[in-house]
This record gives C-alpha cells, structure tokens and sequence, in this order.
C-alpha cells in the first residue's frame, strides 16, 4: 500500500494565556499553519482546585475562520452574540463557525468554578476559504451522546466521528468545507489503519501514549506532519494512546492574520478590527 509520508514530528511549545498554561504545536518553529489547519492548543488534564477563576476567554470576537474545542474531561460553557448559551461536557465539541464575525466568551460552568474539577481540552483553529469567511456565524454544540462511535475491538479502542465519515459511519458535525474529525482511541499493541481524502491535508496530535505511525516513533504532546501525496496511514500503539485525527481540503489562499481574526488581506484585518469596535459582530446578552 502506498504510504503517506511523514514530514516532521512537532513536538509542542507552552504557552501562557492569562496564566492558564496550554501545549501548542502548532504554530511552532517552522510549521506556522497546515492549510487549513492555523491553530491547535492542549490543555491539561489538569485539576481546577475549589473557588478558581475558570478560563481566561471572557468575550472576545472572532471572524473568518472556526474553532473547535474537543473536551476530554470537565465541561465548557459558551455563550455568544447571537444569542446561544451552552454547556458542553466531557465527550463532547463544540463546533463554531465565526464566518464573517461573531463574539463568545468560553468559561468553565459556574458549578466547576465552585467546587473545581479535572479538565482537559483541545481547541483548533481551522482556516475558511475567502468564499466562506462572509457566511453568518454559527455554533453547534455537540454531546458525548450526539457523536458515533466504532468500536475497534475492545471497550477502549474506538474511533469517535466528529465530522466526515469512519468505516461508513457518519459523524455527528455535516463540515461546510468536507473537514473530517476523529478522536481515536487505541489501548496498548493496537493498530487502526486511516485513508485520508486524496489531496486533503492531515493533523495528528497525539494526547496520551506511545505510537508507531507509518514506521515514525511519536509521543504524547506530537503533532505529524505528512506529505500531502500517499494514501494510507498505520496507527500502531505501543501504550494505551488517545489521538486527534483532522483532514481537510488546502485552502491554498492568503491567510493574514491578527489576534482573533484571519482574512486574506490586511484590509480585511482593519475592516474586522473596526466592524468589532463598532459593534457590528454583536454583544453578549446572556
Ligand atoms: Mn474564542
């Protein structure tokens, strides 16, 4: 079978967001996007003691792209500007397409604040086509429940369908630009076998364990850059392993990027700032 080839594994950086402490591999050294993915952040697992002050995310805005937050453990509350609030947990994403702008704040829940709790998340950031970057904002809130899963062959090893398709099964997330999202789980000597789109690019974070990847030894807190020609992938796990598994089409457009926001141009930056200033993305009413 034809391979696809492994570039570079990344190891990740920290980072300090308001003295929350997160892993980011990407963007880190010589790898600044894989088009169209911009932006991955692992937080924990960590322990919130009792009384803490939740996540540093008080309202902010976003335009041109998505983020989404994969929660391994304890829950996220979002609340936005076009009037949604909700509580996701444990097993569950929250998918929010900011196309041309939005402002939300993300925060522990009130009750996880209070007596504190385990957390763990991963937030990426995945670029939009300039023909989406106009598209009305829109988030969708998914429950451990809502997403299907494939066994592969014990209680642990599955693969959790987000968005695209596994084995014939479809995920839980219809991804206006065909992104596939798997969370992959493998207990310890156990193997999965991936085939990306032909074309798509690919992101591989791996949280927990020790892997084989197409002959490349990778660990905890790695994220795989491959080549975009080749087909298959070979997972195999020589610990238990918990996995983030993304494919998505090459946008192969300008990305100009400022804080919250990534357009095509600088004016486009300027525009955003100012249609935020002014008001335009709205305000959190909740
Ligand atoms: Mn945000």
């Amino acid at each position: 079978m034809d391979k696809r080839q492994v570039k570079r594994v990344i190891s990740s950086m920290n980072v300090d967001m308001g003295g929350l402490i997160s892993r980011q591999p990407l963007p880190n050294g010589p790898v600044q996007q894989l088009d169209p993915f911009l932006l991955l952040h692992h937080t924990g697992p960590k322990t919130f003691e009792p009384e803490n002050r939740g996540l540093p995310f008080a309202p902010h805005p976003h335009r041109g792209f998505e983020t989404v937050t994969f929660i391994f453990d304890g829950a996220v509350e979002h609340k936005d500007s076009t009037g949604v609030q909700s509580t996701i947990h444990k097993g569950g994403v929250q998918w929010m397409t900011a196309g041309k702008g939005i402002v939300h704040s993300e925060n522990l829940p009130n009750s996880m604040i209070e007596h504190g709790g385990e957390v763990e998340y991963i937030q990426l950031w995945i670029n939009l086509p300039a023909k989406y970057k106009s598209l009305n904002a829109k988030y969708h809130g998914l429950q451990k429940a809502d997403i299907p899963e494939v066994s592969l062959g014990d209680d642990f090893s599955k693969v959790r369908v987000v968005s695209g398709s596994y084995d014939g099964v479809d995920g839980a997330h219809d991804s206006v630009t065909d992104i596939q999202a798997f969370e992959i789980y493998l207990s310890a000597n156990g193997e999965v076998k991936l085939t990306p789109p032909t074309d798509h690019q690919v992101l591989f974070y791996v949280l927990e364990g020790d892997l084989e990847v197409n002959g490349h030894q990778v660990s905890a807190h790695q994220l795989v850059q491959f080549s975009t020609e080749g087909s298959d992938i070979v997972v195999q796990a020589k610990t238990k392993s918990r996995m983030l598994y993304c494919t998505g089409s090459i946008i192969d457009e300008p990305v100009v990027s400022h804080g919250p926001f990534v357009m095509n141009t600088q004016t486009e930056i300027m525009e955003a700032m100012r249609d935020y200033q002014s008001g335009k993305m709205g305000i959190i009413t909740l």
